[in-house]
């Protein structure tokens, strides 16, 4: 059997307007993707029946399995069920054991269902019932022939909580069911790199990034740090690992010291659990980045051991020299084992943009960096305090080599 290919619909005006962010699909396609099955579209429409039929039947006409939520409730905005039956051409039925249970659950409650909610349960010809544990909206499961191929549409409730519990209970099962070969596992490997700019990084990986290649490697960028994300597809993690396995290391031997991590996380988390590692600290004083490289190292969770102070000011010398016995009288004068010392911007010259000097101060002696400080005003500063961090870093790590 080919893979299958599914949409999301998701349903309301509140995600229309802007009022609340789409999370169900998110969710969705992620549950989607671990079992194999890949999604081609994210579709978001309004309370509105003309609009909810149109997107029916496009997602019923180019996708096996539809997925939609919201649009389940007892009033009139909740146009689900009825346009879902006009989009595939069947009458509503009233299903009397789901009308049992929704009346079961207001009285369970104590109270009585209001009769505008016998409206949830009426069913599309052909649909059954998906059982709601926690919520009034039964979903809908409905199985149909479209133009000979097999189509199935899985109608949930908006409701996060409500939608999750009635995905794992009989949503994903079903699905998986439908393919009972079709072992197919999606498995995400990430590698996130900071200090080589994004077309840089596709000048240096030129065949990895192309189109069609397996497995697919996509590149984000944000705030200076690139995360590449492998895609593998296999009958097993193992089988996922090893297909994986071949693109690391290419992209290792292309970016060496770049590379920072293999999961989601930040530079400052690596350069906090590398102090650790060696029982070792870091104080911080800064002007330039504006007290942001004491906030990265403070935003770290449960490492606050390995940070001795932090002291933003307003000024710090500009010349090389007098910048490096600052950084001197500094570093002798806590008593941490490193110091970060980031300068102050120095201004754009006839020949050169705005730069910004770094030195980490150690038993080693002083280490100087300078910085190009561009880039747009909202990033340039989480740049160069990223930049800073990421200083210390690489002097850990020319450091374990030694
Ligand atoms: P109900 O019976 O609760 O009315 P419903 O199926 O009609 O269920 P909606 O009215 O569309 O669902 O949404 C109910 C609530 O669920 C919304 O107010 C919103 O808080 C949340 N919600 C709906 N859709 C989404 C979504 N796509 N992502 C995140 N939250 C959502
Ligand atoms: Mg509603």
């Amino acid at each position: 059997m080919t893979q299958l290919h599914a949409e999301i619909i998701s349903i309301g005006d509140e995600l229309t307007s802007g009022q609340r962010l789409d999370t169900n699909s998110q969710w969705i396609s992620q549950q989607l993707g671990a079992i194999g099955i890949r999604v081609m579209y994210h579709t978001t429409v309004a309370d509105d029946v003309d609009a909810n039929i149109d997107v029916f039947r496009k997602a019923i006409a180019r996708t096996d399995l539809v997925v939609t939520t919201g649009g389940l409730g007892p009033t009139a905005d909740d146009l689900t069920r009825q346009s879902l039956a006009i989009a595939v051409g069947v009458e509503l039925y009233r299903d009397n054991n789901a009308l049992e249970t929704i009346k079961a659950l207001f009285t369970s409650r104590g109270r009585e269902m209001p009769p505008k909610n016998v409206v949830q349960a009426d069913f599309p010809v052909g649909s059954i019932p998906i059982h709601n544990p926690e919520g009034t909206a039964p979903g809908i499961d409905l199985s149909i022939e479209q133009a000979g191929q097999q189509r199935r549409v899985f109608c949930l409730p908006g409701v996060p909580a409500e939608m999750k519990q009635m995905w794992n209970n009989t949503v994903e099962p079903a699905i998986i069911a439908m393919n009972p070969e079709n072992k197919r596992l999606i498995k995400h490997f990430v590698i996130k790199t900071f200090g080589m700019g994004e077309s840089d990084m596709e000048r240096t990986l030129p065949d990895l990034v192309a189109r069609g290649r397996k497995p697919t490697v996509g590149i984000t960028a944000s705030y200076a740090t690139i995360t590449l994300r492998i895609t593998t597809e296999g009958n097993s993690d193992q089988e996922c690992e090893a297909q994986a396995a071949e693109t690391i290391e290419t992209i290792q031997n292309c970016l060496g010291n770049t590379i920072y991590a293999y999961h989601e996380c930040e530079i400052q988390d690596v350069v906090a659990s590398m102090l650790q590692a060696r029982g070792e600290s870091v104080a911080v004083l800064e002007s330039g980045t504006r007290g942001l490289v004491s906030h990265n190292l403070h935003s770290v969770q449960d490492q606050h051991s390995t940070i001795d102070q932090c002291q933003l000011r307003p000024a710090l010398p500009n010349e090389k020299t007098d910048l490096a016995s600052v950084a001197k009288d500094f570093h002798s004068n806590n008593q941490a084992h490193y110091s970060i010392v980031v300068g102050d911007v120095r201004a754009a010259t006839a020949d050169d943009v705005e730069q910004l000097p770094v030195i980490i101060a150690s038993d080693h002696g002083l280490h100087h960096h300078e910085f190009r400080f561009t880039g747009h005003s909202d990033i340039r500063i989480a740049k160069a305090a990223k930049q800073a961090i990421n200083c210390l870093r690489l002097q850990l790590l020319s450091q374990q080599a030694d």
